[in-house]
């Protein structure tokens, strides 16, 4: 197989990645952001980074986020909108999470003039989301994720290993309860346009990685052809 980076000509691709918590959304778009050339923007991880770095805007949303709660519309479109310039395009990940953060999204992009590409939504029973979840570890060296059964720390990663505040067993329910009453709206918000495609998320991360390019636009499978993450 041909092995060639991502061509810098191609029309930069706009996508959403949506999924119930520990769907595998983060791991999926980092390889697709690979895969595309796109970044990765990832709201969860910029909460968490406004966080760690004690900002104001982060204290303000540390209570929301240990508890497994949205934080503000209003906070978080000051944290994701500046990224929606970026001229590589893009992979949202945890964003949108509910129908007003998605008409914000349209309204945002309306008025930049750009278009939407696809919403890719990662599709997997609860069961396997909970297992997911619980033995879900952050190092804290290198900032990668790890499943302590599925996908354990390589030794050469020195850790150490942490649990993230939201992944114990109440934060875990609490954050289902909230995908499921805010969040998956938006499956039938972005099908009624036909910009919905739904990606089977059980399996192996390589399987579901090849599904989900299946599934780009010609735009983004484009740059994605022939390279291997
Ligand atoms: P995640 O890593 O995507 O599960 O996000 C972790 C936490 O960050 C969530 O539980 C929320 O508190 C916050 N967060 C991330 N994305 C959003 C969003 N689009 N809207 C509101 N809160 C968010």
């Amino acid at each position: 197989m041909t092995h060639t980076k991502p061509e810098s000509t191609a029309v930069p691709p706009h996508l959403v990645l949506l999924g119930a918590p520990g769907a595998g959304k983060g791991t999926q778009a980092a390889l697709l952001a690979a895969a595309t050339g796109a970044t990765h923007v990832s709201t969860g991880d910029l909460v968490r980074a406004a966080i760690a770095g004690g900002t104001p805007l982060g204290r303000a949303m540390q209570g929301y986020s240990d508890r497994g709660e949205l934080v503000p519309d209003d906070t978080i479109l000051q944290i994701v909108l500046p990224h929606l310039a970026d001229p590589a395009g893009w992979i949202l990940d945890g964003f949108p999470r509910d129908v007003a953060q998605a008409r914000a999204l349209d309204a945002a992009l309306a008025a930049q003039g750009m278009d939407l590409d696809r919403v890719l939504a990662l599709d997997i029973a609860e069961a396997a989301l909970c297992e997911r979840l619980q033995d879900r570890r952050l190092s804290a060296a290198t900032g990668r994720t790890y499943n302590l059964r599925f996908d354990p720390p390589p030794p050469g990663d020195p850790g150490p290993f942490v649990q993230r505040a939201d992944d114990h067993p109440d934060e875990i329910r609490r954050r289902l309860q909230v995908y499921h009453e805010q969040t998956e709206p938006l499956r039938a918000y972005y099908a009624g346009r036909g910009l919905l495609r739904t990606i089977d998320a059980d399996g192996p991360v390589e399987a579901i990685q090849a599904r989900l390019i299946a599934a780009l636009p010609a735009n983004a499978a484009g740059r994605a052809h022939g390279y291997a993450p």
